[in-house]
């Protein structure tokens, strides 16, 4: 017997509906390429996204086809998110930061058909345009004053919106219809597209917006500091307009200064950004001994937030972290490290160690920990295993590969290497692949990180795996200090003693300027591999390790 309910699709343009319906005077702030600050409101948001919509139909743009953007995070992009989704095509958020190679090959393997860019990306487009053989339309995301003298075949965003009224109804049709497609960053072979549907898209929202995640409600002020263009800026911008909150967009200065001066003059409430970003602002704050006055949450993600940041944020700054773990393939997110009721009473420290882990799941997402052969393994928080995820908003196919099957019994390998404890907080150990394997026993390169970032010298810290003739590898640190450092590295070896077992100390430690970012502000460790990967063998440095082993 089928439920009497009505049988309503979830469909993105519904939350724009929404957001114009019930949080119509709600303010969308933009910093923008062109310089200034824009305001304007979810109803302005919504009608120029239906005229937006009616501009993309006359420029061909069908159910399915793919629209790309090459944008940072304004309301222009916002407009997009909903007028190509909406319409039943495809949004495809471009990573500006990928070489122009990678941007040309994706673009071919999306099909992208029409190309949205922001005024800062004129030149990249301009080398790359006769490059984009299946785009036939480029679209400057400004007014026509700022195209070119000559601008080909370059229209103006503005023409477009200003070309059509704002009657334009969006068409129902079915929820499992792709809503947008972002590509993996291919730090191993060639990028893959993640396709998400309009039902993956609205119930990752609702699962971003509950309390145990982000916690966003009609009384917040968001900012999204991660990127538009890094995996829908963790599904923010649908957020946003399902629950009303007042939305800040950074625009392309991601710097300390840009950021803070941004949060305390639109008292925002949450902001969202890798660990990188959120170390270049508390470095800008402490060099200038300042504090936020509205800042409540601090979602950091994409990568593990270092036990020293997240203390520094809640002490020295009253902020509460909110540490996430997701991937591209789980639209992204997948856990959060809330607490539970059983925290409360918990002392500081132990909260922290806690908040420090990846997090658990919220109704929707489902995770697993296996060994080679893929039996199960407890959940005692020390038995470390391949993380598998599945639920509703989590790969099942990548785009244009669809005869192959990526998952394991239902479940999507992650790649990443974790334990879960009994009360379902997952803690990383590692990505598969920077696992540091001594005499056969696993090291874990984020915990040695985490406790070196503790250093208040420290800027930041990379452990690689480096080749050794007895233990196959070992652990080495790689370390940039801050200005003015006086550290020796026998001084931050002597950070882990107590803290992990004697055998994964570290090696040895070296000193770079900088380390290599990938183009989603996380560390490039294959680069580090390739240079320092022989370090151990040549320095003969390596006093011979403690027994490896438990
Ligand atoms: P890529 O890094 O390949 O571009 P994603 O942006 O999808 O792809 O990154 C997903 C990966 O980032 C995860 O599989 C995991 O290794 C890492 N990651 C994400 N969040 C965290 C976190 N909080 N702690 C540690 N690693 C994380």
């Amino acid at each position: 017997m089928n439920g009497l309910m009505m049988q309503r699709q979830l469909l993105i343009s519904d939350l724009l509906t929404h957001a114009e319906r019930h949080h119509g005077a709600q303010e969308i702030v933009s910093r923008r390429t062109e310089g200034d600050i824009h305001r304007y409101t979810f109803r302005d948001l919504a009608a120029r996204s239906r005229r937006l919509a009616a501009a993309l139909a006359e420029l061909g743009v069908e159910p399915g086809t793919r629209v790309a953007t090459l944008a940072w995070n304004g309301y222009r992009h916002l407009e997009l998110y909903y007028a190509v989704s909406g319409s039943g095509a495809v949004l495809h958020t471009l990573n500006p930061r990928l070489h122009a190679d990678q941007l040309e090959w994706i673009v071919a393997d999306a099909d992208d058909r029409v190309l949205f860019f922001d005024l800062t990306f004129l030149p990249l487009i301009e080398e790359l345009a006769p490059r984009l053989r299946g785009v036939r339309h480029l679209v400057l995301m400004a007014d026509r004053e700022h195209l070119p003298d000559r601008p080909g075949r370059l229209l103006a965003y503005e023409d477009l919106v200003a070309a059509h009224d704002d009657g334009h109804r969006w068409p129902e049709f079915d929820e499992s219809t792709a809503s947008s497609l972002c590509y993996t960053s291919g730090t191993t072979g060639n990028p893959k597209g993640v396709l998400y549907s309009h039902r993956s898209t609205v119930l990752h929202t609702y699962a971003v917006a509950l309390p145990d995640s982000v916690g966003l409600s009609a009384r917040d002020t968001v900012l999204p500091i991660v990127p538009m263009f890094h995996v829908n800026a963790w599904g923010l911008p649908y957020a946003a307009c399902m629950v009303g909150a007042k939305v800040v967009f950074p625009g392309p200065d991601l710097d300390g200064r840009s950021l803070h001066e941004l949060q305390e003059a639109e008292g925002v409430t949450v902001s969202a950004s890798v660990p990188t970003v959120w170390q270049g602002q508390l470095e800008h704050m402490r060099e200038h001994g300042l504090t936020f006055t509205t800042l409540e949450r601090a979602v950091i993600g994409g990568a593990a937030c270092p036990p020293a940041m997240l203390r520094e944020l809640e002490e020295t700054h009253g902020v509460t972290v909110v540490h996430g773990w997701g991937m591209t393939e789980t639209s992204p997110f997948g856990t959060a490290s809330t607490l539970k009721g059983k925290h409360l009473d918990a002392t500081p420290d132990e909260r922290h160690t806690v908040q420090g882990k990846q997090g658990r799941c919220v109704f929707g997402m489902d995770l697993e920990i296996v060994d080679d052969s893929g039996r199960a393994l407890p959940w005692d928080g020390r038995t470390a295993g391949h993380l598998m995820a599945r639920g509703p908003w989590v790969v099942s196919r990548y785009f244009g590969r669809t005869d192959e099957d990526p998952l394991r019994d239902g479940w999507f390998p992650t790649g990443d290497i974790a334990t879960i404890d009994a009360d379902g907080y997952m803690q990383i150990t590692d990505r598969s692949k920077d696992v540091i394997k001594s005499g056969g026993e696993w090291i874990s390169s984020i915990d040695l990180e985490n406790i070196a970032m503790g250093h208040p010298d420290v800027s930041m810290a990379a452990c690689i795996g480096a080749r050794h003739p007895k233990w196959d590898e070992r652990p080495l640190l790689i370390v940039v200090p801050r200005p003015g450092a006086t550290m020796s590295p026998a001084d931050l070896l002597a950070l882990f003693d107590g803290k992990v077992a004697k055998w994964w100390t570290p090696d040895d430690v070296v000193f770079v300027d900088a380390i290599p970012m990938g183009a989603t502000g996380k560390m490039l460790k294959a680069p580090l591999r390739e240079r320092f990967g022989d370090h151990l063998t040549e320095a003969r440095t390596t006093p011979a390790p403690p027994r490896p082993g438990p």
